[in-house]
């Protein structure tokens, strides 16, 4: 039998598998390859590998014996039953201290499964979160790495060596514990969808409260990425403005303005429901994606529903200002709100995570990536258990220099009729999380005038008392 000399297996030939291949090859380790669809193996090798040290393998059996001890074996497939297929036929080849590690947008809860299952094995489970897309995937990738820590030495110059480097600085590193790091990639994502309802929100502020032509509403973008805001986002945003169709028209305002989503946003939402997080953003963003999906309904309710009539009076370059501060302080409580969720998982699940390391990690690689996540590992770099965001000293200077702004733009767009569902849950979240005093003391009224739920006293915390509101029996 030939010498095994592959350093690691990639099942899974589609778009992120060929491209996470390629850029391991070009890094210097061996890839085999292997797919379900075996055809797919040769393809592979004879087109987008031919000339690497790629190798490929026939079946289960044929990859195993060509990798070197402890064997890694990473899966990119679709989430879900694939992976767990997968994981059972690989079960029986593998041997105490071989390293599965499943880089597809797995749920958590299902990299905790196997984290458990495998643990009485000696078999070692990894669930890693990878962001970027295809394009991260071949050239650099954000790597969110989380399970049986005693894996992590045996991947780690593979992963540190293909992934995004920022200043020298791997964008990977070790999250924690069983399903860690497919938590902190959804938290990714869910933040993802919250900076790109904000952007689109500035957007819609300046298409239709300022009036601004589009080419303008661009250099406007443009800007903003030079300065506090500067991010990949931001800058594909000025690029889609500015892109114009074969028919030298701009191509933006022919795309249908009903969005799409994967799912990731949402279960981003649920965690945060399960875990009492007020994630308020991100789901707004979410919800803002369903609710624009309702183009039919949208556009019946537009000739019924009217609209709000007062036009904008106020200077338009003042207003560009107040938009950038305000998308600035809505990014800023959309990852405050991130972080408050990654928070409560880890003191629900036990996981010890850094969490300026996983701002780092987003810092390159990823859709989010932008220089604000520098800030943010500062933030914890200083203070590593920071309660929240908003109380490190550089982001409450800099939220409170924006907060008139973000208030002046939502009060703008409520009275020009202009939906801003992100950047208005961001104001609602600082004004509730800055208030001493909340209504709340009336809904503990309610709920006990009605159920006999009881309410504590400002003067006696910890005593449950209930008051019979009606004087009846
Ligand atoms: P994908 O379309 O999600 O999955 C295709 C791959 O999964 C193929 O290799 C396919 O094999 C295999 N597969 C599907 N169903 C299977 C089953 N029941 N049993 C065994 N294999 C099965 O591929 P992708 O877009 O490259 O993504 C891979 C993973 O990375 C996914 O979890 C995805 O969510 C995640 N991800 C994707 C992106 C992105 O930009 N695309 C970014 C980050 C993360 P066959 O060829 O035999 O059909």
């Amino acid at each position: 039998m030939a010498e095994p000399k592959a350093d690691i297996a990639l099942i899974g030939l589609a778009v992120m598998g060929q491209n996470l291949i390629l850029n391991m090859d070009s890094k210097g380790f061996v890839v085999c390859a292997y797919n379900r669809t075996v055809e797919k193996v040769d393809h592979f090798l004879a087109n987008e590998a031919k000339g690497t040290k790629v190798i490929g393998a026939k079946s289960l059996e044929d990859m195993v014996q060509k990798l070197k001890k402890p064997r890694k074996v990473m899966l990119l497939v679709k989430a879900g039953s694939a992976v767990d297929e997968f994981v059972k036929k690989l079960l029986p080849l593998l041997e105490k201290g071989d390293i599965i590690i499943d880089g597809g947008n797995s749920q958590y809860t299902d990299t905790q499964r196997w984290c458990k299952e495998l643990s009485s094995t000696g078999i070692l489970y990894i669930g890693m979160g990878v962001s970027g897309g295809e394009d991260g995937a071949r050239y650099g990738p954000s790597l969110m790495p989380g399970g049986h820590a005693d894996a992590w030495p045996a991947v780690k110059p593979i992963f540190q060596a293909i992934c995004a480097k920022v200043d020298d600085e791997p964008c990977c590193d070790w999250v924690g514990e069983d399903g860690a790091g497919h938590f902190v990639k959804m938290v990714h994502n869910g933040i993802e969808y919250g900076d790109m309802q904000i952007i689109c929100e500035a957007y819609h502020f300046m298409k239709d409260i300022l009036n601004l032509d589009q080419g303008y509403i661009a250099k406007v973008f443009e800007v903003w990425g030079k300065r506090v805001l500067d991010s990949f986002l931001v800058d594909i945003t000025a690029n889609i403005l500015r892109f114009k169709d074969s028919d030298d028209e701009y191509l933006l305002p022919k795309i249908r303005d009903a969005a799409g989503q994967k799912g990731t946003g949402k279960w981003t939402v649920n965690s945060a429901l399960e875990y009492g997080v007020p994630v308020t953003l991100i789901a707004e963003a979410v919800f803002a994606r369903c609710l624009s999906a309702l183009k039919d309904e949208r556009s019946k309710a537009n000739k019924i529903l009217p609209s709000a009539t007062v036009r904008f009076g106020g200077d338009k370059g003042e207003y560009i200002d107040y938009l950038e501060k305000a998308l600035f302080a809505s990014k800023v409580i959309s990852y405050a709100q991130g972080f408050m969720l990654l928070r409560e998982a880890a003191k629900g699940n036990n996981w010890h995570l850094n969490y300026g390391s996983i701002a780092l990690m987003w810092r390159g690689g990823c859709i989010i990536r932008s220089s604000f996540l520098g800030k943010i590992k500062e933030a914890f770099t200083r203070n590593p258990s920071l309660e929240n965001l908003l109380l490190d000293p550089y982001f409450t200077r800099n939220v409170s220099a924006s907060q008139m702004s973000l208030r002046r733009v939502i009060a703008q767009a409520a009275l020009s009729g202009v939906p801003m569902p992100t950047m208005s849950a961001a104001l609602a979240f600082y004004d509730a999380y800055r208030s001493r005093i909340l209504p709340a003391n009336l809904l503990q009224a309610q709920r006990d005038y009605f159920g006999a739920h009881t309410y504590e006293l400002l003067n006696n915390p910890g005593e449950f008392v209930h008051t019979n509101w009606t004087g009846h029996g």
